[in-house]
């Protein structure tokens, strides 16, 4: 390479670098920003601090695959509608007064003293958020009821629940991280199978990737999540799903059998081995082999109505890549 190649490279590496840590950076910001009003929502609540930082968690995620909901503004993700945040009888859906807002019982208030109650106001969603709780009580139980009347989905109440007791034991809002669900040592293949007509799936088109493997191979979570599922299925056969803090559903099918200890309810970590590779399905309780054994690897998003499925491929290659580049390191 010539000289001056080199140097262009070079430079071009650090300008890289510096550009790449300063997006870490911002991001770092933004979780700080966002635990910030979370512990000011407590403070002011005594309702804990993951019970915000999950509601908000849940409904960034429901905006971000929703076209009917404006994108968020601030660095929250609560979205309240006009008529409930001005009230459903004001005339003014667009109200920004605190008392005129209350006199029509929307739940809009002034968070941060500035006189006006914005709903793109991150200081006074939050606390539009709290303040509507604390009307039911301030324990998990009355949370609960308030989250459900708010939401009027069972569904939406148990992830919002799921994630805050994701939130609670790690104390950390950063539980982004994903891995490969096999491990990368052992001998795989996969190729990209969505949509394919034939699968093993269990469902008229494929809606997974299937990565070949052989018998005990381990398989791990893929993700920060809650067993939301474990048992048989007629064409999953042994299966196990897990929910992580992103609405995602991730669905692992045809095990050999579970990790010994692995139960619903359960919290698991990206790296948590959950059951082995295997060929079980099609059929009743302990039916296997009818196909070659491989893990059915399946991805389901939740957008506050329903859930549909998408292609896990290019996060699978993804998440491959990353784990390969953090081993070299
Ligand atoms: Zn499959």
């Amino acid at each position: 390479m010539h000289r001056w190649l080199a140097a262009i490279s070079a430079a071009a590496m650090l300008w890289i670098a510096a550009g790449a840590a300063s997006a870490a950076e911002q991001e770092e910001a933004v979780y700080e920003k966002r635990m910030e009003l979370y512990k000011k929502a407590e403070a002011v609540s005594l309702i804990p601090w993951y019970y915000f930082a999950a509601i908000d968690q849940y409904e960034r995620n429901v905006r971000q695959v929703r076209r009917d909901l404006p994108k968020p503004a601030g660095v929250l993700g609560i979205y309240m509608k006009p008529e409930i945040w001005a009230g459903p009888l004001n005339k003014n859906p667009h109200d920004t007064d605190p008392f005129t807002i209350s006199q029509f019982s929307g739940l809009g208030v002034d968070g941060d003293g500035d006189g006006y109650a914005r709903a793109d106001d991150d200081d006074d969603v939050i606390m539009a958020m709290a303040r509507y709780l604390q009307t039911y009580g301030i324990d998990h139980r009355h949370i609960k009821i308030a989250l459900w009347n708010y939401y009027q989905r069972a569904k939406t109440v148990d992830l919002i629940l799921g994630k805050a007791r994701i939130y609670k034991k790690y104390q950390t809002l950063k539980l982004d991280n994903h891995v490969f669900p096999l491990p990368l040592g052992a001998n795989y293949s996969y190729r990209d199978t969505w949509g394919d007509a034939r699968g093993w799936g269990g469902r008229r088109i494929h809606e997974g990737t299937d990565i070949f493997a052989g018998y005990g191979v381990p398989v791990r979570s893929t993700c920060y999540g809650i067993v939301e599922l474990k048992g048989w299925n007629k064409y999953g056969g042994w299966r196990v799903g897990i929910r992580d803090i992103n609405n995602t559903y991730h669905y692992f099918a045809h095990l050999n059998g579970f990790a010994a200890d692995l139960r619903e309810g359960q919290i698991v970590e990206p790296g948590t081995i959950i059951g082995s590779v295997g060929s079980s399905g099609y059929g009743p309780p302990g039916t296997a082999g009818k196909f070659p054994p491989h893990l059915h690897y399946g991805m389901y998003k939740d957008n506050g109505y329903t859930e549909w499925a998408f292609d896990p491929y290019p996060h699978l290659k993804a998440w491959e890549r990353a784990e390969r580049q953090q081993r070299r390191r």
